[in-house]
């Protein structure tokens, strides 16, 4: 069997009906194990990993993202290929049916890293991504979440105990059998947003990073506070400095980001030993694992 490690996430927060979310995780998890038995790359198992949840209206990513406050979902995603710390990314995109698939298509076939808005959708049309109407995003569930929200007059998770639906952003981050690491992270930002508002879920460093020497990470919480303390790249950087193991680098995130900003939200990480890292300041991360010799293991 080749070796691998890999860990997914849809997101952190005060989550009750967690059954639903462990058939989910699981079941992802299995289908991309068995991609990397047979040798695929990290790049490709967290791309598809990601295709997988952005499917599921379950989260908060893709079909059944979030709403902004004008009603509408607007999403962000990225990739980043540990190799060579090439990466692309997506913000503010509506009518894209896999944001983390445009995300990849910049990295590959622009010469830039983030494209937004009505460019990054033009991009898409002209590159052959899948699209969809507006309604296909919207469920009834995510109406209910905005008027609430909008009654309270609250921005917040989509897994914040304020709304009745505790879903959540999703991520994946892997290591293949060649020790190269990946990471991808997709989001429909926060519930009742203000139109144009980007998160930490495309921004390289904040919501996602990965470098082959040291470790990939995925971030999942309230995005402004992962941009102030560029979190990603303050845990890959802990990682080159210190001895730690993959966990303690998850852990130190959620340290300093809890110590400088008060800050609320989940991180998945692997390291080039084939570890992986899980930490959250939220009551619950929903993530799940499985490494080349290890079995499925659920976070939550
Ligand atoms: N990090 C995402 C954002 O702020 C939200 C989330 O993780 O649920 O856009």
């Amino acid at each position: 069997m080749k070796k691998f490690a890999i860990v997914i996430h849809g997101g952190s927060g005060a989550i009750s009906d967690v059954a639903l979310y462990q058939e989910s995780l699981g079941r992802v998890i299995e289908e991309v194990s068995k991609l990397a038995k047979e040798g695929e790359s990290a790049l490709n198992l967290v791309t598809k990993a990601v295709v997988l949840l952005e499917n599921d209206p379950l989260y908060n990513a893709g079909r059944g993202s979030v709403l902004n406050t004008e009603g509408f979902v607007e999403c962000d995603a990225s990739i980043m290929n540990g190799i060579n710390i090439e990466a692309g990314a997506v913000a503010g995109v509506s009518g894209i049916k896999n944001p983390v698939l445009l995300a990849r298509k910049v990295m590959e076939k622009s010469s830039h890293v983030m494209l937004i808005g009505k460019g990054a959708e033009g991009f898409a049309l002209d590159n052959g991504i899948e699209t969809e109407s507006l309604e296909y995003f919207v469920t009834e569930a995510r109406k209910k979440q905005l008027e609430q929200a909008k009654e309270s007059d609250n921005i917040t998770l989509d897994h914040n105990e304020v709304t009745e639906k505790k879903l959540g952003t999703v991520g994946a981050v892997a290591i293949d059998s060649d020790g190269n690491i990946a990471a991808a992270t997709s989001t429909g930002g926060l519930v009742n947003k203000k139109f144009g508002r980007v998160g930490d879920s495309p921004i390289i460093g904040a919501g996602v990073y990965a470098e082959n020497e040291l470790c990939g990470v995925s971030a999942t919480g309230y995005g402004e506070q992962f941009i102030r303390t560029t979190l990603a790249k303050h845990m890959a950087e802990w990682m080159r400095y210190h001895e730690g193991s993959a966990q303690a680098g998850a852990e130190e995130g959620i340290n300093f980001l809890v110590k400088k900003v008060n800050g609320l939200g989940g991180v998945i990480l692997v390291d080039s030993d084939y570890k992986i890292g899980v930490a959250h300041s939220t009551p619950m991360i929903l993530a799940a694992s499985k490494t080349w010799d290890t079995e499925m293991k659920l976070y939550c």
